[in-house]
């Protein structure tokens, strides 16, 4: 079998005829040139409006990057003709397997962008022997094409959170769609400000009526705008954003306990504490679990904070919004008698969005548990693997690529 035979059954383009396969020198090594030229008779098509048009002239032979064989790059050498369009005058003719002015083949374009989901795109780079710049502009060509041809109706339910980016200095707002069965990244924006989320629903437009359910954080800019625009969906403050705050209630109490503890020449009962802490105890390791135990001996702030974090988790049980209300009554008075100062903090939060929290019992069944969370943690993975990019662009190329869900052309499956 020959490599045109091959090339014929899995890239066929009528108009066009495989003429030639030879080696190449690459800097890197051997490669594979595969000569292409018209066939006979058929006339060149204007890249402007698709026309078929009198040839003008032949531009000198360019490669364009294919899909590699055995690990060697294969390129497509073809002099593109130039046309005299009746409309668009004289310009290069469009060729099925590259967009002009790109010197990838989408086939190429589309097996790099799906390996960019598997491996970071300098891993893609370097596994076939191109440049991290080549991989993001397939990964970009591949989400570009994915954004134009996804499904935008019946947007029922979805989720705000923030992500950071840049090293923690600066933050993106994210929108996940939580309609059953169609969880993905909708839209993103720079900042958190309330500029940022209009932003989205100016985006979402008249779309906005669908929607039943929005689920955020106590992230105040948030909670406004979601109250003038979507004030006809049931608002819910979700587990995964309220656990968070207590976690981080937790962290700064032990943290300040552990420094007394210290500065009065104590035993050092809190060191290496921290995982043990904030895990659930379902999560900890078996060596963690009788450490733990010997911690929850001591009368501590730091346990006391914990002891109220797992007792809290026992509020999501409910099923009715009354009993839940009345649970979470108790535990705030508790709470705030504790003198443990970030813990009140966060009860007097909870206290003070009563209504909203409530709203998870309201919409019960609808929003699962770990949606919200797994998204923040796959989004937080693909920034940090971001950093290395520092632009927004890369980044808001990045998520959409690994959290849009978004649909890709039939043809992408040939290769990978
Ligand atoms: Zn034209």
């Amino acid at each position: 079998m020959r490599i045109k035979t091959i090339l014929n059954r899995i890239e066929r383009h009528p108009g066009f005829v495989y003429e030639q396969v030879s080696w190449g020198e690459s800097a890197e090594g051997p490669s594979i040139e595969v000569r292409v030229r018209p066939r006979a008779g058929r006339p060149a098509r204007c890249s402007g409006c698709g026309e078929a048009s009198a040839g003008y002239d032949t531009l000198p032979a360019r490669r364009f990057a294919f899909v590699p064989l055995w690990g060697m790059p294969v390129a497509f050498v073809y002099a593109m003709r130039r046309v005299d369009c009746a409309s668009c005058g004289v310009v290069v003719e469009r060729v099925p397997w590259a967009d002009g002015k790109h010197r990838l083949t989408h086939s190429f374009a589309h097996f790099l962008a799906r390996w960019a989901k598997r491996l970071s795109w300098q891993e893609v780079a370097e596994a076939f022997q191109t440049s991290w710049d080549t991989v993001f502009r397939a990964v970009e060509r591949a989400v570009a094409w994915g954004l134009a041809h996804r499904e935008l109706s019946g947007i029922t339910a979805i989720g705000v959170d923030e992500v950071l980016w840049q090293r923690g200095y600066r933050f993106l707002t994210v929108v996940y769609e939580l309609t059953a069965g169609r969880r993905r990244l909708l839209w993103m924006g720079r900042e958190r400000e309330e500029a940022t989320l209009h932003g989205f629903f100016d985006w979402l437009g008249e779309r906005v009526t669908a929607l039943r359910f929005v689920c955020s954080d106590m992230w105040k800019p948030y909670l406004r705008v979601v109250a003038k625009k979507a004030g006809h969906a049931l608002h819910i403050l979700d587990r995964f954003h309220i656990m968070s705050h207590m976690s981080k209630a937790i962290d700064e109490v032990r943290a300040k306990e552990a420094r007394d503890l210290k500065a009065h020449g104590y035993a050092p009962v809190l060191k290496h504490t921290r995982w043990l802490l904030l895990k659930r105890p379902e999560n900890l390791t078996e060596k963690q679990e009788p450490r733990l135990a010997e911690l929850l001996r001591y009368n501590l702030r730091s346990v006391r904070s914990y002891l109220l974090r797992e007792d809290f988790q026992f509020f999501w049980t409910y099923v009715s919004p009354t009993w839940a209300g009345r649970f979470l009554d108790r535990w705030c008075t508790r709470t705030l008698r504790s003198q443990i100062e970030p813990m009140k903090k966060v009860a007097r939060m909870l206290r003070s969005h009563r209504e909203l929290l409530l709203n998870w019992f309201r919409a019960k069944g609808t929003i699962s548990n770990g949606t919200v969370e797994g998204f923040n943690n796959k989004a937080k993975l693909t920034t940090r693997r971001a950093f290395g990019f520092r632009t927004y662009r890369a980044v808001e190329i990045a998520l959409y690529h690994t959290l849009g869900a978004l649909p890709e052309p039939e043809t992408t499956h040939r290769f990978c």
